[in-house]
């Protein structure tokens, strides 16, 4: 009975063995329990995966990696010619066609907007510039060059054609930032790869934006940690979500700021004020079924804050959050009773 097994493993494995020339990652009757991972540099940060199903197809990370270099190509802003700079240099002069990528993100982040009645807002991009937090030139624009950029700050401008694939910014100086949703677009691309290719077993990880594929190889479901937002040291959590095939993905004022004077400039932005958000959160991380909604979202309720914000998540379906404020409280949306862990020792009180 094993044996005819045993011979299509040994053909299968020679196939791979063969493609293993010319590709780095083959995997063929492992033993179980032994991961294969692989992590690169990309949309400026680690990004990872790893896989715990014991056969696989030899050239799956390939695929993963060259489709998310690809979506950074086309969506980064810090490359000169890509899709996105091109519509931004193109503002006010004319429509740019843009691959269906970038317009399926342009338009999901409109939807976002939308729903998060402009707290997330995908032409935040001339207020970041002005910021530029994270960066040498970080610095308090003063408040004349707040007022002069917040005209520019509405993704209602935004023209779309969807026969053409054309985007256009109709005001000169208007500027695309999908900094706030390709990340999670990535991730589900990522995971789309992954369980075509049959994968039941797997951690998409990019820079904290995560996609559990199926539960984890003991059949249990994935316990992701949420970053401890006060005291920051990697590794430190404020609770631990467990979950199987859905995303996660954490926004907070504590992954790129500077202090000046006590205050803590951060990098998620509010579209309103033009300054870094103050509203008393200090993380918000969304479960959804796509890593590209937890990322949007994650990011429109910070600026939302707690209430209108924790209204968002509930008015969503299938959609939950972890919102933690600076004093240490830590509110659940109605649906994660029973998958949210505290952590204890970190001072945190769960709200009822
Ligand atoms: P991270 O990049 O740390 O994972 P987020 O997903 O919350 O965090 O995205 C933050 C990025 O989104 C910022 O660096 C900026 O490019 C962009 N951004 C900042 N404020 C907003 C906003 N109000 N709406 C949409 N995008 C924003
Ligand atoms: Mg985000």
């Amino acid at each position: 009975m094993v044996k005819p097994l045993q011979r299509r493993m040994a053909r299968i494995c020679a196939v791979a063995l063969i493609s293993a020339l010319t590709i780095a990652v083959v995997s063929c009757e492992r033993r179980p329990g032994e991961p294969v991972s692989r992590s690169e540099m990309w949309l400026g940060t680690v990004t990872s995966v790893v896989i715990h199903d014991s056969r696989f197809p030899s050239d799956v990370l390939d695929r993963v990696f060259h489709r998310v270099e690809e979506i950074q190509w086309r969506m980064t802003i810090n490359e000169p010619d890509s899709e996105v700079s091109l519509v931004n240099a193109a503002a006010g002069e004319n429509p740019v066609r843009v691959s269906p990528d970038t317009f399926e993100v342009i338009e999901m982040s409109i939807e976002y907007a939308r729903r998060t009645n402009g707290a997330f807002d995908p032409t935040i991009g001339p207020l970041v510039k002005l910021w530029n937090i994270g960066s040498a030139d970080e610095r308090i624009p003063t408040e004349s060059e707040i007022e002069d950029v917040l005209p520019r700050i509405d993704y209602t401008l935004i023209e779309l054609n969807r026969d053409t694939f054309e985007v256009y910014l109709p005001v000169p100086g208007m500027v695309l930032d999908l900094g706030g949703i390709a990340k999670g677009y990535a991730v589900d691309e990522a995971a789309r790869i992954l369980l075509d290719a049959g994968i039941q077993h797997a951690l998409v990880d990019f820079g904290g934006d995560v996609y559990t594929i199926g539960t984890r190889p003991d059949g249990n479901r994935w316990r992701i940690g949420i970053q401890d937002p006060v005291n920051t040291a990697r590794g430190r959590f404020v609770g631990i979500v467990e979950q199987t095939g859905r995303s996660v993905v954490s926004s907070g004022d504590y992954e790129r700021f500077f202090v000046e004077d006590g205050v803590r400039y951060h990098h998620i932005l509010d579209p309103d004020t033009g300054h870094p958000t103050r509203n008393g959160l200090v993380s918000v991380t969304i479960q959804a079924p796509a890593a590209m909604t937890s990322d949007a979202v994650s990011t429109g309720a910070f600026v939302m804050g707690l209430e209108a914000g924790m209204a968002l998540v509930e008015s969503l379906p299938d959609t939950e959050g972890v919102f933690v404020t600076d004093d240490k409280e830590v509110h659940l949306s109605s649906g994660l009773d029973g998958s949210f862990r505290l952590v204890e020792a970190g001072g945190f009180r769960l709200q009822e």
